[in-house]
């Protein structure tokens, strides 16, 4: 925190840092209510709404979405998923977990959900979004006027805006987090001890859904994201450079991980997109300090193992929203609450996540003792038909409140 006092001053309610898809939620929410608020984003808004990333969405995510009237588009053109498919020792195992938990996957991807979100808050209702800003700053956030300062892209110049709460939806690398003092948040993380190689291609998909290939050479994945697009995984070294995987490379690395008797061929395409992604999770408690409530990944950090990183995200954007909403409504009780009711479902999902990754990963670990249980973990999911109804209820999200 510090003090900017000679710069011009502006004020709003709700200052919202970060237009991902928290932010921009929270930002939907406020608006929709009558509750004046600003987003300040460092980035163009051309570049958030390209930025590739998740594509799974949950459907209570869905359906939460669609109350607040922002999944018209989602709903008309995201398709379903209802099967997933492991493949190891060179059999395939294919689970209906649509049939098994009586949810589904709405496949669409980030960008997508971004353009309308931003669409909706933006061009639809009028709200505020500074694209661009630089050198995000918060103030005073344990007093009762708290306030965000930023320079102007344009003109260089600062701005402060004074608000009642700002809201910290900024991400794993934004700088909410680093206001709130030494000693009154703890941040507890972990690390998989693998990375994953994030690869877009350019190429239809060579399954109907999700694939998980587990093998001694490392996991590799396969995921639909429309008819045109693909995206897969493969498990890297930490710390791997994503130069050392030249086309040739990575798909003889995929065909020879996601090999299984009977499988359809995969269909080969330019990468678009290769990334490395070190497998990592972090957890911030408490998740507010003062008037900053942090939601998204600013707060909680799930490696895309388990596909749960954006759906905790619109979960903590949907409580914080309507949090605020009732603060102004006189009801304070939300926003007492906010940070146990998030962090409830984000402690369950990194379970999950962390479940998993044990069993995906097993085999290439080199321990036999690592192996050994993670192929006794897949044989029980796969040879045990209410461990497949626990794993598909895990793994499509939950809608009660756990
Ligand atoms: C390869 C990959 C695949 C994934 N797949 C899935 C999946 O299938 N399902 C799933 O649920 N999750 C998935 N995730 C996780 C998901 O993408 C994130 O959890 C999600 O983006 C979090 O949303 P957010 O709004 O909290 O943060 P972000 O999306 O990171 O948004 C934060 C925003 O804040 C901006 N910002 C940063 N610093 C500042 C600052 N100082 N001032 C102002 N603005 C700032 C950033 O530019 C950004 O626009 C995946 C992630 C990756 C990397």
């Amino acid at each position: 925190m510090s003090s900017t006092p000679s710069l011009p001053l502006t004020r709003t309610r709700v200052v919202i840092v970060g237009a991902g898809p928290a932010g921009l939620t929270v930002a939907n929410l406020l608006r929709a209510a009558g509750v004046d608020c600003v987003v300040l984003e460092t980035e163009s808004r051309e570049f958030i709404e390209q930025r590739p990333r998740a594509g799974f969405m949950e459907e209570w995510a869905v359906h939460a979405l669609a109350r607040h009237g922002l999944a018209d588009r989602l709903l008309e053109r995201a398709e379903t998923q209802g099967d997933f498919e492991f493949r190891f020792d060179g059999e395939r195992h294919i689970m209906p977990t649509a049939q098994l938990s009586g949810r589904h996957h709405y496949v669409y991807p980030q960008p997508l959900l971004v353009t309308d979100l931003v669409a909706s808050y933006v061009d639809k209702a009028g709200g505020e979004v500074r694209f661009g800003v630089r050198d995000v700053e918060l103030h005073d956030i344990d007093g009762d006027r708290p306030a965000v300062s930023y320079t102007d892209p344009a003109t260089g110049a600062r701005h402060r805006i004074a608000c009642d709460f700002i809201a910290g939806c900024d991400g794993a690398r934004g700088v909410s987090r680093a206001a709130i003092p030494a000693g009154r948040a703890v941040l507890t993380r972990h690390d998989h001890g693998v990375a994953w190689l994030a690869l877009l291609a350019e190429a239809p998909p060579s399954a109907d859904g999700v694939v998980f290939g587990i093998h001694e050479r490392g996991f590799g994945s396969h995921m639909a994201r429309s008819p045109q697009v693909t995206r897969y995984y493969l498990q890297v070294d930490p710390g791997e450079d994503a130069e050392n995987w030249s086309h040739s490379r990575v798909w003889h690395e995929l065909h020879t991980r996601l090999a299984a008797t009977g499988a359809p061929p995969l269909t080969e395409g330019p990468l678009i997109e290769k990334a490395v992604l070190d497998m990592h999770d972090y957890v911030v408690e408490p998740m507010e300090y003062g008037r900053l409530y942090l939601a998204g990944d600013s707060a909680h950090l799930v490696a895309p193992i388990a596909a749960k990183g954006m759906n905790l995200a619109l979960h903590d954007a949907l409580l914080l929203g309507e949090a605020l909403i009732a603060h102004y409504q006189g009801d304070d009780g939300g926003l007492e609450g906010y940070g146990q009711a998030c962090l409830r479902r984000v402690w369950h999902y990194l379970e999950f996540s962390q479940w998993l990754s044990y069993a995906l990963h097993g085999a290439s670990s080199g321990d036999r003792m690592k192996a050994g249980t993670a192929s006794a973990r897949l044989r029980r999911l796969l040879g045990s038909p209410s461990a497949a109804k626990a794993f598909a209820g895990l793994y499509l999200g939950e809608e009660a409140d756990l």
